[in-house]
């Protein structure tokens, strides 16, 4: 034993902590799967093992079954849950066990403390593994030695801020993780409710899970005790059984494992794959997002196997990046055992592998699209965003990414498939129109749209940033043209009116007058069929980035330059029908009138502005006018009133 000289203190990193509270007060209806998660970290820490061997191959020494083992001590009240797997040196045990090391952890903390009712799913996402162990110990003690180190450490703590570490003993390689029960959890220590544990949780774990328990045999001084150790789990990779036989249950558990999750998975898609190369997979769709959906390092959540060997999990290069949300295993017959993630990358049997995975998973959210479509609808809302990326990645699969889009829309209650908006398209009505800002409310109150809705043509809502790329990638959709309808000339043919379309000539002097009035800020001035009751609107050119995307590009601190991202190089478009625009025409060539002219174009103008969410050049400016106006109103009024008065 060590002397207390070399005993070190550590405090846990703030973030540890406050996750080691949150799952011993939100988790405690939960205890049981304490054991899940300590048995999915020793079956890891055996699959490091495994790999490491591969390239150094002395690692294993003669110590060369890979295995699990539980033990009971009945008088100490402790479980232990022991592995020889890769174990951990001092310095891994304190990153390991006494910081949180994933990006973006803080912030998630952050929000999980924020709320009182954190509740136990959303801890799981985030994956506590190794704390949830405080749910049923007071004091949890690990002793472990790395696989090449001679030197054992032992690490201990009571979950109350500190924990230490000094040197420990252990004969060989791995790690045991010694559990001193809590008064009430001592029905951890009894065998037949292990056992039952680990067939619920952990049956399918590769390795096989020994567990040891003290039998007493006979009574009073002729009593003899032994220790019998039998294999708990089948041990069977789970995928290699057949569909048939795999109950939900055991899906469920699986997924769990893989996928360091605690809810039962959204999905799933189980296949063999047989052709020019042989290989299973199992795939899942999580419920919820993991805390790190959007970050940059996310990674994949598909885990590769090599004949029932595990290879590496992780694997970026079996999913296309805006798949990283999907979870499962991929087990090739083809691909050598010690392959690195480098290899991979290149390897023309991984791409395949990679295009059927894509395929399978699309194949997945297209079932679950359409047999349970309130379900897809809620994924759509936490994954979508995610889902359209492929759009501009993935150009062989846009097809069928096109058909998993969902939209808000103009006539609709809940978010549309581009299919559904097609099968209601009007007669005469060729194009699939949409428009694209910050909320589908204001979007809904637009009025580039007013003309598409007084033809009682459907509207998509455009108002995810990236939807600005799904616009570009997507240009159409079953022969459909996607528009915009802040872009272009909208050409609608002049429904009720006779005659031919005018481009202008019914307004006369004033397109020019407005033109030479707004100078530069305009690109051009021009009649619309776009509008109806409002007399004016801005639009860009049908390849310009539109007004939404500048101010994207500009949140986004991007240098986009003085034009045309400040209004300019738009068309403004006017509404010949409009009595505003009527009046306006009237003031036309008028000497004595060009003021008016001139302030009543520079309001509507701003308008223009305000009404595409765009910000004016010159707001005082644009008071000053508006006040003026009202004045001459009030001065109107007032003067009617004074003559009632009389
Ligand atoms: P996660 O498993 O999600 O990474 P945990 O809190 O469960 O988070 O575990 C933290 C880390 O501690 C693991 O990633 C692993 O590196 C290490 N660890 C836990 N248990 C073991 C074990 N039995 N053997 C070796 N390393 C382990």
């Amino acid at each position: 034993m060590a002397d207390s000289a070399t005993v070190e203190s550590h405090s846990f990193q703030a973030e540890t902590q406050s996750v080691l509270n949150l799952v011993i007060n939100s988790l405690y209806t939960h205890k049981e799967v304490f054991l899940r998660e300590l048995i999915s970290n020793a079956s890891d820490a055996l699959d490091k093992a495994r790999v490491t061997a591969l390239t150094e191959h002395d690692l294993l020494g003669d110590d060369t079954e890979l295995k699990l083992w539980l033990s009971t001590d009945e008088d100490a009240k402790t479980l232990t849950i022991s592995d020889n797997g890769i174990g951990m040196s001092h310095d891994e045990l304190v990153e390991n066990l006494g910081t949180i090391a994933k990006s973006g952890s803080r912030g998630f903390v952050e929000a999980l403390s924020g709320d009182a009712k954190a509740d136990a799913n959303l801890i799981g996402q985030f994956g506590v593994g190794f704390y949830s162990a405080f749910l049923v110990a007071d004091r949890v003690t690990v002793i472990s030695r790395g696989a090449k180190s001679e030197q054992a450490w032992r690490w201990e703590s009571q979950a109350e801020g500190t924990y230490t570490i000094q040197p420990g003993e252990r004969e060989r390689r791995g790690t045991d993780i010694v559990l001193h029960l809590r008064e009430d959890q001592t029905e951890y220590l009894e065998g037949y409710r292990l056992t039952s544990l680990i067939r619920k949780y952990s049956d399918f774990v590769e390795y096989p899970i020994e567990l040891s328990r003290t039998q007493t045999e006979g009574e009073g001084d002729e009593a003899k005790t032994s220790v019998v150790t039998e294999t708990v789990n089948k041990g069977q990779a789970l995928w290699t059984r057949p569909k048939s036989e795999i109950t939900d249950e055991q899906y469920e558990e699986f997924y769990k494992h893989v996928a360091h999750d605690w809810e039962a998975p959204l999905a799933r898609n189980h296949f063999k794959i047989e052709g020019t190369q042989l290989f299973t997979g199992l795939l899942f769709l999580p419920k919820r997002p993991p805390f790190d959906l959007h970050m940059r390092d996310s990674k994949s959540g598909v885990r590769l196997y090599v004949k029932r060997v595990f290879v590496m999990d992780q694997c970026d290069a079996l999913v296309p990046e805006y798949l990283r949300f999907v979870r499962g295993v991929v087990d090739s017959d083809d691909l050598p055992l010690n392959v690195s993630r480098e290899v991979l990358q290149e390897d023309r049997l991984v791409r395949q592998i990679r295009s059927q995975v894509t395929k399978k998973s699309l194949d997945m959210l297209q079932e679950l699209a359409d047999e349970r479509p309130e379900d897809y609808l809620k994924f759509w809302g936490d994954f979508g965003r995610v889902l359209k990326e492929g759009l501009h990645s993935d150009t062989k699969n846009k097809d069928k990414l096109a058909k998993l889009l969902r939209y808000h829309s103009s006539t609709q209650e809940q978010p549309t498939s581009l299919d559904d908006y097609v099968s209601r398209m009007k007669e005469g009505q060729e194009k699939i129109y949409f428009i694209s800002g910050p909320d589908k409310d204001f979007l809904a109150k637009s009025p580039h749209i007013e003309g598409l809705k007084a033809r009682g043509y459907e509207v998509l809502f455009f108002t995810d940033p990236v939807d600005e790329w799904v616009a570009m990638s997507l240009t159409e959709f079953e022969g459909k043209q996607l528009v915009s309808a802040m872009k272009g000339e909208l050409d609608l043919d002049d429904e009720g009116e006779e005659g031919e379309e005018t481009k202008g000539e019914e307004l006369g002097g004033l397109v020019g007058a407005v033109k030479g009035i707004l100078g530069e800020r305009v690109r051009a001035v021009r009649s619309t069929t776009r509008l109806t009751d409002s007399p004016v609107c801005l639009v860009s050119g049908a390849n310009d980035p539109g007004a939404n995307l500048e101010r994207i590009l500009k949140q986004a601190g991007a240098d986009t330059g003085p034009m045309p991202f400040a209004g300019g190089g738009r068309v403004l478009e006017l509404n010949a029908k409009h009595p505003l625009i009527e009046s306006l025409q009237s003031l036309v060539g008028k000497e004595e009138h060009s003021k008016k002219l001139s302030d009543w174009t520079e309001l509507l103008y701003d308008q223009a502005l305000l009404t595409e969410g765009s910000k004016i050049a010159d707001p005082a400016g644009f008071a000053q006018r508006m006040n003026a106006l009202l004045l001459q109103v009030s001065q109107g009024l007032g003067g009617a009133e004074a003559s009632e008065g009389e």
